[in-house]
């Protein structure tokens, strides 16, 4: 059935301490419920995305902003949103420091948070999973995603853009991030399996995903050396590699020895059970029809992409099996982390070997 398309406008404001400005609303959609202000567009009177922004800005906070008061910082769409419609969504971020809380109104009432605390509160799903460690990460820069929203509340994002800290940088929160990032590439490239362990207070994020991809990236380049496709994975449960592979079909004169099956194996021994179900694996390109398969019938609970692969992708190019309705798990799905590192690879293989 086709579902009405909706466009609104957030308003991500920042007091001085650099506290997020929110609001706990008292209406659906997201009742009692922490958002950012904001709401739908007016498309019958054409009104545009940043004219949506002066408006909610006014009507909600009281506070009267011009354009050049205005950062956009990402677009997201989601695609089926609780089933009842896909949203465009413009996250703006309101330059100037915002110090005064707004009085309560008719949508709900004001509170600053810190960075730290936003996690611990009530927050609308796609909010907590996702949209804000985009905003933190691309504040003064620019992102923007795509949500595609299945039943059952699984969400699976696309980053399609990501632009850190661009020209408007604004000056940082003054809350320091605990997850400054801590990997090194050249410090890291001798590792052996037991000290590749993230630190444990790692959430499962996109930083985790960058620091994680290049591993399998690094599996990949030594494939490509010993001459074999550059396909390169890995499997992390609870913060820590538990497997890593790279493509070994020419060496093992296997066809069925793809990174992702001999993780999978490597991972099935590490937890003794061949259910995975809190692991995540990383893989520098989508999964073929056979990985897939494989990656279903060990249920692992996240799969993470680099490079798309249009000729014979199946976790959503040419197929979906990792979400096909008629197997008894699906799988959520990353796609697009470092992808374009991951691309590269697989292109100058292949055009070494023309
Ligand atoms: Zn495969």
């Amino acid at each position: 059935m086709p579902l009405p398309y909706k466009i609104s406008t957030l308003l991500y404001v920042f007091n001085e301490q650099g506290q997020a400005l929110l609001l706990q609303r008292t209406k659906e959609p997201n009742l009692g419920l922490w958002s950012p202000c904001g709401g739908k567009l007016q498309t019958d009177i054409g009104e545009s995305p940043y004219d949506c922004a002066i408006r909610e800005a006014q009507e909600e906070l009281g506070i009267t902003l011009s354009h050049n008061d205005l950062h956009l910082v990402g677009i997201i769409s989601e695609h089926g949103y609780e089933g009842t419609a896909h949203w465009l969504m413009f996250l703006f971020e309101v330059k100037p420091p915002i110090n005064q809380l707004p009085p309560p109104n008719e949508e709900g009432s004001f509170a600053f948070f810190d960075k730290a605390d936003i996690p611990n509160l009530k927050l609308p799903q796609t909010d907590s999973e996702m949209i804000w460690q985009l905003v933190w990460e691309h504040r003064g820069g620019f992102f923007s995603a795509h949500c595609h929203c299945l039943e059952e509340g699984k969400n699976t994002w696309t980053l399609e853009e990501s632009i850190k800290g661009g020209v408007n940088k604004i000056s940082e929160p003054v809350k320091t991030n605990p997850k400054t990032p801590f990997w090194n590439e050249s410090e890291k490239d001798s590792q052996t399996l037991s000290d590749i362990n993230a630190p444990k207070e790692m959430a499962i994020d996109l930083e985790t995903h960058h620091y994680f991809m290049g591993e399998a990236i690094k599996l990949a380049s030594r494939a490509a050396k010993e001459g074999e496709v550059p396909v390169g994975a890995v499997i992390v449960k609870d913060g820590k590699i538990i497997a890593r592979a790279y493509n070994q079909v020419e060496l093992l004169k296997d066809a069925t020895a793809h990174a992702e099956m001999l993780a999978l194996t490597q991972a099935q021994a590490a937890v003794v059970d061949w259910r995975l179900t809190d692991c995540v694996l990383y893989v520098t390109k989508e999964p073929c029809p056979m990985c897939a398969g494989a990656i279903v019938h060990t249920r692992l609970s996240l799969v993470v992409y680099g490079a798309p692969d249009p000729k014979a992708g199946a976790a959503g190019s040419t197929m979906n099996l990792l979400q096909s309705t008629t197997l008894n798990h699906r799988c959520p799905i990353v796609s697009g982390v470092r992808i374009e590192e991951c691309r590269r690879l697989l292109k100058s293989f292949f055009l070494d070997k023309r």
